[in-house]
């Protein structure tokens, strides 16, 4: 941190922040709806932080492994932007928020020319899997696996067999979207093989300190603070943080954008990463979730991270 805090005072003050919002963690609950998700602790809470210089902060049970989910969103989105004309894009994903659940289905139908809101909700990030280059579905994972690895500058990452073959058994939702936007022809690849690679990579291992690389990454505006790596450019970061401002936490993100003020995602498997542009990324977990499917515990955390260390953008 740059703001005149001593490295003690930091340490200490994480670790103050983990105890006074341990509470939170009784107010929500873990996901069910994916089976095995329903195993998770939901008392569970912690936090890492990297500085875009490579100096890391960890607290509370930062290292307890969770499934990325939609936090993998970003990558995809990051691929998406990479590997085609924005303009384009945009034709088959808007960038527009939702008011929405993240696996909402009402809005294929009736909104935007069949098109999903935003790359950030399950439907644009189904989709968007299917835009990224590769000549087979087994390339398209591998290109956006390859890049969640980059980001979190972790050679090790792997996909939780049991979480991915819960939610291959029970991702019903998940077919109709994908079905119905085969039907509307945003999707033109197979349908099942495409899910099965989303459903891997929801199912890739992280803990703390993975996806705070990532948002550090994203702080850094494309270079990894950890291995000096550039994985993308400035302008892809920039729209990247741009729709997570606006969509990273579904229809919770208006309510985010003014408790916490920074570009987030969250993911079911109970993490969330925030990035403060230029300064820091910032990843916590917390298994038991708000009504939307957010971390209960790590979106209070982080609001009064934001608000100690003045961290809000707006
Ligand atoms: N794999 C989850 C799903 O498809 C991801 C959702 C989430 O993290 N919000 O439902």
């Amino acid at each position: 941190m740059k703001r005149g805090h001593v490295e003690t005072s930091m340490q200490e003050k994480l670790d103050q922040l983990i105890e006074e919002h341990r509470h939170w963690t009784k107010k929500g609950a873990v996901a069910t709806y994916i089976p095995e998700l329903s195993k998770q602790d939901p008392d569970l809470l912690g936090i890492s932080i990297c500085e875009v210089d490579g100096t890391q902060w960890q607290a509370g049970d930062w290292q307890a492994p969770f499934t990325i989910q939609s936090i993998s969103k970003v990558a995809y989105f990051t691929c998406v932007l990479l590997d085609n004309d924005f303009e384009e894009l945009t034709k088959k994903i808007s960038v527009s928020p939702t008011a929405d659940g993240f696996n909402s289905i009402v809005n294929l139908e009736t909104k935007n020319e069949h098109k999903p809101l935003n790359a950030m909700i399950n439907s644009g990030a189904i989709a968007g899997i299917s835009l990224v280059k590769g000549a087979t579905i087994e390339d398209k994972f591998q290109r956006i696996f390859r890049m969640i690895c980059d980001m979190a500058g972790n050679e090790a990452l792997k996909v939780n067999e049991a979480v991915y073959l819960s939610e291959k058994r029970t991702g019903d939702r998940n077919r109709a979207l994908a079905y119905f936007m085969k039907g509307t022809g945003i999707i033109t690849v197979d349908v099942e093989e495409l899910l099965d690679a989303y459903f891997r990579l929801c199912s890739i291992e992280v803990n703390c300190r993975d996806i705070a690389i990532m948002a550090a990454t994203l702080a850094n505006e494309g270079v990894s603070p950890v291995t000096g790596k550039t994985l993308f450019d400035p302008k892809t970061a920039r729209i990247v943080k741009g729709v997570m401002t606006t969509c990273g936490l579904y229809d919770g993100s208006g309510e985010f954008a003014v408790d916490v003020g920074m570009p987030g995602k969250s993911g079911v498997g109970g993490g969330i990463m925030t990035v403060s542009p230029r300064l820091l990324g910032i990843g916590v977990m917390g298994p038991a979730l708000d009504a939307k499917g957010n971390s209960l515990g790590g979106w209070k955390l982080l609001q009064s991270l934001s608000e100690e260390w003045d961290l809000n953008i707006f």
